[in-house]
């Protein structure tokens, strides 16, 4: 009665014996960076290969936040470019990736905290990003639900506002990579494990799988939570990765009340309102590392009290959904991004914390022609991986402790 099921990206492609790149992860990343290597470079003769299902890591687990607002010059350039593409990716794969640039308001509750927002503002001022410090007085009236009492453990001093940000949402952006990458030629092999890396002579070789060897002469590993672990026991590559759980969840639909993406250090948490109307709402991470993706009491009663303090409008509200995802935290929390290193062909993304959503397309483009061409694109090289050996690490860290809860 309803015909043979057929994914949007079309029917299951031949598995073949080689390719000319193959990626490990069918998440964000790689399905970012196969759609721009067919796009702008004309590889289509390329491989994704994802162990379970696309979407099925941190893709299809975000609270779907993005910003440029980092806090380095190198970061916050990299986050424009990717904040910039969502507009451009929306008509070009033809897809509603409801890109709703809202805005996102950083509460800051302290003194010091304001210093360190003015930090942040001019560095993204100085790279051409949007960003404002407000008063609690203009966070009340760009957002009326908000608490600005003093009378709250956490009373607020204002914000930093970056109207340029807001959500997207994550799962059309998978299906619409997806379909991209697979209308241009990419074979998208779910259900297909990596389970080891070939190299001789110290160039990449193969890749094996659970359904056989693929040769191949270039290997992008953008397993998100999963790479530190398979970077090692596939190449024996020790990444300075810890892996942490983020939990989230999602109130009942309500109606319109929050129009700004909101977050918040000090109570550690972070919201915004989906346009079906949930509240979708994520925490700080699990503070030891751990590859669970089950929920805790805990975190459910801690968003539930944060909530109620900041928007005190929500209480009473019911819980409908949560779930848990993986982070790859590098110590500076910024992601490593390299190449040609360790092993020619051997392409590294990771350490994205939860910052791999908002930088997906900016890391498919630049990801894409460092593949290509085999020169690391100049955006991309602060974020080699031998900064950690040379002990310089990039200043990110600060950005999430002092005012942006998680997003
Ligand atoms: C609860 C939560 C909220 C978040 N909120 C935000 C947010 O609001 N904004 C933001 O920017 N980021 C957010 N993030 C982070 C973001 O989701 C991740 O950084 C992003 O998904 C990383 O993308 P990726 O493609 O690198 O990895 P993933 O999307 O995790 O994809 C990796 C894929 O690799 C596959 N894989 C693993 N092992 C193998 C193997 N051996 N062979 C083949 N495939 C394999 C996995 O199955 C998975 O599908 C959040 C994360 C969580 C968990």
């Amino acid at each position: 009665m309803f015909g043979t099921y057929k994914p949007l990206w079309g029917k299951k492609p031949r598995f073949k014996s080689s390719y000319d790149a193959v990626i490990i992860g069918g998440g964000l990343h790689g399905l970012a960076t196969a759609y721009f290597l067919a796009r702008d470079f004309g590889m289509t003769d390329v491989a994704v290969i994802e162990k379970r299902f696309i979407g099925f890591g941190g893709a299809g687990r975000n609270t779907a936040i993005v910003r440029a607002n980092q806090r380095t010059q190198e970061n916050v350039p990299f986050y424009r470019k990717a904040l910039d593409l969502w507009p451009v990716l929306t008509r070009e794969l033809d897809f509603n990736l409801m890109f709703y640039n809202c805005g996102n308001l950083n509460l800051v509750h302290s003194e010091a905290a304001i210093n360190a927002a003015r930090m942040n503002i001019a560095t993204a001022q100085f790279c051409g990003v949007e960003s404002h410090l407000i008063d609690a007085r203009q966070c009340k009236e760009m957002m009326p639900a908000l608490n600005i009492s003093e009378d709250i453990t956490y009373p607020i001093f204002g914000a930093m506002y970056h109207p340029p940000g807001g959500i997207v949402r994550h799962d059309a952006v998978v299906w619409a990579l997806a379909k991209g990458a697979a209308a241009r030629g990419v074979h998208i092999h779910q259900q297909t494990a990596a389970t080891g890396i070939g190299v001789e002579n110290g160039k990449i070789i193969s890749v094996d799988t659970e359904h056989g060897k693929i040769n191949t002469p270039r290997v992008l590993l953008s397993a998100g939570g999963y790479t530190a672990a398979l970077a090692y026991r596939l190449l024996r590559i020790q990444l300075p990765i810890s892996v942490l759980t983020i939990q989230a969840m999602v109130t009942q639909p309500l109606k319109p009340l929050l129009n700004h993406v909101i977050s918040s250090g000090a109570y550690h948490v972070y919201a915004n309102q989906t346009l079906k109307g949930e509240i979708a709402t994520g925490a700080h991470m699990d503070p030891w590392p751990n590859y669970t993706t089950q929920t805790t009491a805990h975190y459910i009663k801690h968003q539930a009290e944060a909530l109620a303090e900041l928007l005190p409008c929500l209480r009473g509200v019911k819980f409908m959904r949560h779930w848990a995802g993986l982070a790859d935290m590098t110590p500076d929390m910024a992601p490593i991004m390299d190449g040609n290193d360790h092993v020619d062909g051997f392409y590294l993304d990771c350490g994205w914390g939860y910052f791999g959503f908002k930088s997906c397309t900016a890391v498919g483009k630049y990801m894409a022609r460092f593949m290509a061409s085999e020169k690391c694109p100049p955006i991309l090289k602060p974020f080699n991986l031998r900064r950690f050996e040379q002990h310089r690490l990039m200043g990110e860290t600060a950005a999430v402790v002092n005012y942006s809860a998680n997003n």
